[in-house]
């Protein structure tokens, strides 16, 4: 078998078999297959896309290109959630720890930031001391003892999705179907958790713009993960304009400790209510959602949230000291509050514009492997819907050059849309499968 013949093969549009799958993902993983002919493998796959098989099978070779955990000795029933990626998407800082004190064990791999979309690992690095990549033993370890792990990619647990992981973010082949249920769902079975709830965006700052999109690549998903006997639900949510206020790594941390503190933007709370919901009811530990969110929403208010986090941010090596004083998370140098240049109502925040935006200032990557500055990002102030009078605080910038600055400046006013009557906005929380 040669890679180029697959390559071809898919290029033309025809249907991979599992063979030529495994070979594939096999040799790419040794590194026996170059990143220039997985590039072109993946802009094939993105081009021709794959049938539920071929999905599948992928998922299956890509689970297995490292250890698969069996948690059942730590746990009977152990959790996890994954988001396919949005703009101010800090979602699993909050719901781990309000999901595991409730004793349901979460044990989750998480990525980093993909195209302009942010990653909960580079956000977590910006808590100076946390360890973001575990051996399994470590892993294992942490949940056993605090009911929480929480790891990056490692060279254990699929290691064939942390090499596609990094070529896709820089070869324009991240927002293809097939190759982000293979992403997600690969790291999903190989880290063994019972119950798994996505958490599927949609709208401009998502890679599925539409909801027919969403929902095929949801049930594609759950598809992927009943087919090997995990509990699966999804949650369709919206991905317009960005999540809660904050964007940017250091600033998305300070944001779900506020939330953890029972503070936080409306719908970023409502939104760990619905995800963490979902993670509860799978476990059958309430009767349906409406029951696991009253019961998750006293958690938010009454600090045991907030102390899980603690046990388990600083049982990964992360500094107390900054998480009781998110003063102490990295800051940018330059700091600028713009004014609203108008009156009226908030009728749009273009998300990708704010990610691209963000990843522009510093806090994304431009390539492979590429630093991140963990300072810098936006606040926005106002929110679709809400209304405003001229010369109003409408967003901060925090950035670490005039340059950057002045260029985020213009970029985001111009991805703000106005409307002199009242807007409603949509729906955030779209559909739940399962
Ligand atoms: N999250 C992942 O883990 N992989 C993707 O491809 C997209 C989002």
């Amino acid at each position: 078998m040669l890679a180029v013949d697959i390559i071809a093969k898919k290029r033309d549009g025809l249907e991979l078999t599992g063979e030529e799958l495994k070979f594939f993902v096999e040799g790419y993983t040794r590194g026996n297959i170059p990143d220039y002919q997985a590039s072109a493998w993946c802009m094939a796959v993105l081009l021709r896309g794959m049938t539920h098989a071929e999905a599948t099978a992928l998922t299956l070779h890509m689970a297995r290109s490292g250890d698969m955990l069996d948690l059942h000795g730590i746990a009977p029933f152990v959790v996890d959630k994954h988001s396919t990626g949005g703009v101010g998407d800090k979602t699993t800082l909050v719901v781990a720890p309000l999901v595991a004190c409730h004793d349901l064990p979460v044990g989750k791999m998480s990525g980093r930031g993909l195209g302009f979309t942010g990653g909960t690992i580079d956000k977590l690095e910006s808590i100076r001391g946390f360890k973001v990549s575990l051996s399994t033993e470590e892993f294992m370890d942490m949940l056993a003892k605090h009911g929480i792990a929480l790891s990056g990619q490692s060279a254990d647990l699929a290691p064939a999705d942390g090499k596609f992981y990094a070529l896709r973010d820089v070869t324009a082949t991240v927002d293809s179907m097939p190759l982000i249920a293979a992403s997600i769902m690969s790291k999903k079975i190989a880290s063994g958790a019972d119950g798994i709830v996505l958490d599927v965006k949609v709208g401009r700052g998502a890679f599925m713009k539409t909801e027919a999109e969403a929902e095929e690549l949801a049930n594609l998903m759950v598809e992927i993960g009943r087919g090997v006997g995990r509990k699966v639900a999804a949650v369709i949510a919206d991905m317009n304009q960005p999540l809660g206020q904050a964007v940017g790594n250091a600033l998305e941390v300070k944001e779900a400790i506020d939330t953890l503190h029972g503070a936080g933007p409306t719908d970023f709370r409502d939104h760990c209510l619905t995800v963490a919901g979902k993670m509860i009811e799978l476990a059958g530990k309430a009767p349906n959602l409406a029951a696991a969110q009253t019961m998750l929403a006293r958690s938010l208010d009454n600090g045991t949230a907030w102390a899980k986090f603690v046990e388990w941010i600083t049982a990964q090596g992360g500094n107390q000291a900054v998480l009781d004083n998110p003063d102490l998370l990295p800051q940018a140098p330059l700091v600028e509050t713009v004014p609203a240049p108008q009156r009226g109502f908030i009728a749009a925040i273009d998300a990708i514009e704010v990610g691209q935006t963000a990843v522009m200032l510093g806090g994304g990557r431009a390539k492979k492997g590429d630093p991140i500055d963990y300072g810098v990002g936006i606040i926005h102030h106002a929110k679709v819907g809400d209304e405003v009078t001229q010369g109003d605080p409408l967003l901060t910038i925090h950035a670490n050059s005039a340059d950057t600055l002045a260029a985020a400046r213009k970029r985001l006013l111009a991805a703000i849309g106005w409307s002199e009557t009242a807007v409603m906005p949509s729906p955030h929380l779209r559909k739940i499968i399962g």
